[in-house]
């Protein structure tokens, strides 16, 4: 089974767009998010182009705030901090990675938690740790939303993640295990990556190389997680996972593009909608 992110994810959208209507009558204004751009990183301004589409579609107020390379971080805090205390405002995201002279963490810290979108705050981190509520990164919620509406049972199941970075192959663990999977986080130090990925039920891949996971370092019958965007020297998008020699393997897998990535944009959709919700109801 190829697992169709694109549709699912399209189905959410319209779910969060028929939400936003009963919500905007009930409380007289529309959910908004702030997307804040420094440079003009091609992948990144990518993605925000898609962020602002989804905004449109979902019916959200917002604003692109585009700004040059040459920001100061101070400059950047400033414009954060006037978000933060605007009350129109309930979700703000500043997309990554930012110019080199920037400190990416310390403007993550600068977001209110309860507009941090992106769940990247150590507020929200701690809380997702804790099994409090939190906002939690979008990435990780799509790869379970998959996971959920493909059927795939979680429960004592062996899940590996390959990747342990804090934006992906942490989060992702937690959840994994929130929902009683046995977890196994891989990373570059991996004895034996092959032998690992192959114990795998669940495997999800948010590593950042193209094509690394191939056929013999799958489970007969798996189901494969593939979080990787790659941009090969042709032009071409493709994962972490060769999807041409996987495929067979899997018992269901997600393509790339059209898997993993129109998940993500639908949960920042729905963040944005969690994030209005506790502020109005607070
Ligand atoms: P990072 O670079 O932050 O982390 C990569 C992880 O992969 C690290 O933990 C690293 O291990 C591990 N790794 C690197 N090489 C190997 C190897 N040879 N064997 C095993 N593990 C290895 O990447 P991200 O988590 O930010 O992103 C991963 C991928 O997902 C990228 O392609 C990115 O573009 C994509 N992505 C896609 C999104 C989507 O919406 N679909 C959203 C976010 C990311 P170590 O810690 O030891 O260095």
């Amino acid at each position: 089974m190829i697992i169709d992110g694109k549709q699912i994810a399209q189905n959410l959208k319209e779910q969060i767009r028929e939400q936003v209507t009963a919500l905007t009558a009930q409380y007289g204004r529309k959910p908004c998010l702030d997307v804040i751009l420094v440079g003009e990183n091609p992948a990144s301004m990518s993605y925000v182009r898609s962020k602002i589409k989804a905004t449109e579609y979902c019916d959200f107020d917002g604003e692109l705030i585009s700004l040059p390379e040459t920001t100061t971080q101070d400059e950047l805090l400033r414009v954060i901090r006037e978000r933060n205390e605007n009350p129109g405002v309930d979700g703000i995201l500043v997309q990554l990675p930012l110019p080199k002279h920037i400190d990416e963490q310390c403007i993550i810290d600068a977001i209110s938690p309860e507009k941090d979108v992106d769940g990247f705050h150590p507020t929200n981190v701690a809380r997702l740790w804790l099994g409090q509520e939190a906002i939690v990164p979008c990435t990780p919620m799509g790869v379970m939303a998959l996971l959920e509406q493909t059927g795939t049972p979680l429960q004592g199941r062996h899940a590996v993640v390959v990747g342990r970075s804090n934006i992906v192959g942490k989060p992702v663990a937690k959840l994994l295990l929130d929902k009683n999977c046995t977890v196994t986080i891989a990373h570059s130090r991996t004895a034996d990556l092959a032998a690992v990925c192959r114990q795998a039920d669940i495997l999800v891949v948010a590593v950042g190389r193209p094509e690394m996971i191939t056929a013999d370092m799958v489970k007969p019958g798996a189901t494969v997680i593939d979080v990787g965007i790659n941009r090969t020297a042709e032009g071409k998008l493709v994962g972490d996972v060769d999807f041409r020699s996987v495929e067979p393997v899997a018992g269901a897998i997600t393509p790339v593009p059209g898997g993993v990535g129109p998940m993500t944009i639908a949960m920042l959709m729905r963040n944005t909608i969690v994030c209005y919700q506790r502020r109005i109801n607070k």
